[in-house]
């Protein structure tokens, strides 16, 4: 198996199963084993004399060769009693205390297992107004989200996962101003990525310089009006200050869902990819685009055949997930079959550029990622028609918006995650991001640090005799490699890092993955220090008019604490 230093590391440390001293009592290729038996046992499920073993292989293969990773708790679960396998969850809090605190509990036992939760606030009444059976006053909103936040930093996880949870409030919520400003201290509700819920109407609005109303969520009346640029204008300051928080559109999760009837989207998991009815939960996979590159007459170009073959095998996987998955609550097990949304996507995009000698900032990359893009999804689509053949529809199918005349086993097919850690293990760039710095320095959970070079960028040096440690450690120093003269130019036109491409082409790659992606992209529009309130503005409206479903912005040294570090050599 071809797995790098830094991928063995993260396996050892946090996934591979351990006795009561934490000593390791599986090796990484038994890891696999038993994710790839675990998974490939539900096809007896619908074939009672199904050849698990043939399939096994088939997962196995893709596992190990790095083509495809199942989403953490897959990996770290699969197989064994915990048996929580999705990252992804959303939980209905709704107006009354017993709700709340129930969400408090639910959010614990699925922290516990390594998974992620979505909750929207928006239906608890504003702070200040009447409780009936106390008569004292409401808490609101962002005071319960630090009870939220609280319960999660005593569970951490079990230290293999932190707790990670995403809290949305409606822009015509009556406590939006103080959302829009809870984490200006961004030591505050550290377990929580924020985002403001926007609407079509309060774009426009906004656009417009218009007033808008805010709603009681109790009383369903209106309570005051602001003027949406004012509020719009907050948003953007509070993102340049310290990236919180980030933006939604609400209209869009909703357009596409699939069963309306079921209710609205109200919440996405926490990195914004997986919009949720309540109580769903989604498990994600993504294949790794570096392995689906082959040699043709001396360049590198898609291997399309191989690509297709890779998505068919990880639809079949998914799907085997939901049955193998056991849910930390019932309901959850019950809401998630009804739909059986899976969430396939990519990693490793930014590499497969470099490796084609394409700029990530240019026209001819955009229109690649909607040609990959729209490939995986129409090929994760067939299959899931094939499995609905043998398995049946999802059970709201004839209930649900996708065309009737070609039942489907999954409400939805693709997603694109971040790859926190699977790119890692994968040994590849994460998810759809440019590569962030070709050298740099990695803060693990732990604070071990890691030191990487872009295997990329080591191998195209090497092939020129161009490759030592002191010129690794400059390009460390300097961020990028843009600058360094050494450093043939037209190696320097391609291999372009997070900051010397331009916000707009953030935006812009986000959109092309977007427009052929069922459920959302996970992506971070990257400015520089410098950037002003109007750029990030701008980026906003971009995203807005380019179909984006949310936009998560960062200004590089705007928190204390950063995960991924530029120019920082030891
Ligand atoms: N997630 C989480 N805790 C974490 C990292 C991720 O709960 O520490 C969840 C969250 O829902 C996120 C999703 O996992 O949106 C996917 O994240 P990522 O792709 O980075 O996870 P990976 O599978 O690479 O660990």
């Amino acid at each position: 198996m071809k797995i790098n230093k830094n991928a063995e590391t993260v396996l050892k440390q946090r996934y591979l199963i351990k006795d009561e001293n934490g000593e390791p009592v599986e090796t990484i290729d038994g890891m696999f084993v038993r994710v790839a038996r675990a998974i490939a046992e539900a096809d007896t499920l619908h074939d009672e004399k199904a050849d698990t073993t043939e399939t096994e292989k088939i997962f196995y293969d893709m596992m190990t060769n790095l083509e495809f990773l199942p989403n953490s708790p897959t990996l770290m679960n699969a197989g064994r009693d915990l048996g929580q396998l999705s990252a992804c969850f959303v939980l209905p809090v709704e107006d009354s205390m017993e709700s709340i605190f129930e969400a408090i509990k639910q959010a614990a036992l699925i922290h516990k297992s390594g998974g992620g939760t979505g909750f929207s606030f928006s239906r608890l009444r504003p702070e200040g107004s009447t409780v009936n059976s106390t008569g004292g006053v409401a808490s609101g909103p962002i005071s319960f989200m630090k009870v939220f936040n609280m319960a999660t930093e005593a569970i951490k996880q079990g230290g293999s996962r932190r707790g990670a949870n995403m809290g949305i409030l409606r822009i015509d919520h009556p406590d939006i101003l103080k959302f829009i400003d809870c984490k200006a201290d961004n030591t505050e509700i550290t377990n929580f990525n924020l985002s403001v819920g926007l609407t079509e109407d309060f774009m426009n609005a906004a656009e417009a310089g218009r007033e808008y109303e805010l709603i009681d969520p109790h009383t369903r009346k209106a309570v005051k009006k602001l003027n949406a640029r004012v509020v719009f204008n907050k948003i953007v300051d509070a993102a340049w200050r310290n990236g919180e928080p980030g933006i939604i559109f609400l209209d869009r999760l909703n357009r596409d869902n699939i069963v309306p009837r079921q209710g609205q989207i109200e919440a996405t998991n926490p990195c914004g990819e997986q919009p949720l009815l309540a109580h769903e939960s989604c498990n994600l996979g993504s294949i790794n685009l570096t392995k689906m590159i082959k040699k043709e007459g001396g360049s590198a170009v898609f291997d399309w055949e191989k690509l297709e073959r890779t998505v068919e095998n990880a639809v079949h996987f998914l799907d085997n997930v939901i049955d193998v998955n056991k849910y930390p609550l019932e309901q959850i097990s019950f809401t998630t079959k009804q739909t059986r949304k899976i969430g396939l996507g990519v990693m490793g995009w930014a590499d497969s550029l470099l490796m084609m000698g394409i700029p990530y900032n240019t026209e001819e990359a955009v229109q690649l990622a909607e040609k990959v893009m729209a490939f995986i999804t129409e090929k994760g689509r067939e299959t899931s028609r094939k499995l609905a053949e043998k398995r049946g529809a999802f059970p709201l199918f004839a209930e649900s918006t996708l065309p009737q005349d070609k039942p489907q086993r999954n409400g939805t097919i693709t997603t694109i995650a971040p790859t926190g850690t699977l790119s890692i293990i994968g040994g590849c760039s994460s998810g759809v991001e440019p590569v962030f710095a070709y050298v740099f320095i990695r803060n693990i959970m732990d604070g071990t640090e890691l030191l990487e070079v872009n295997p990329v960028l080591k191998e195209k040096l090497e092939e020129r005799g161009l490759y030592s440690e002191d010129l690794m450690r400059r390009i460390a120093k300097e961020g990028t490699v843009s600058h360094i003269k050494e450093i043939p130019e037209d190696i320097r036109r391609v291999f372009v890092s997070t900051h010397d491409i331009s916000p707009e082409y953030h935006v812009r790659m986000q959109a092309a993955f977007q427009k052929f992606t069922d459920n959302a992209v996970s992506k971070t529009v990257n400015f520089s220090n410098s950037a002003t309130r109007e750029d990030v503005a701008k980026v906003y409206s971009l995203a807005f008019s380019l179909g984006c479903k949310g936009v998560t912005i960062y200004r590089d040294g705007s928190r204390d604490e950063q995960v991924l570090n530029i120019g920082k050599v030891k």
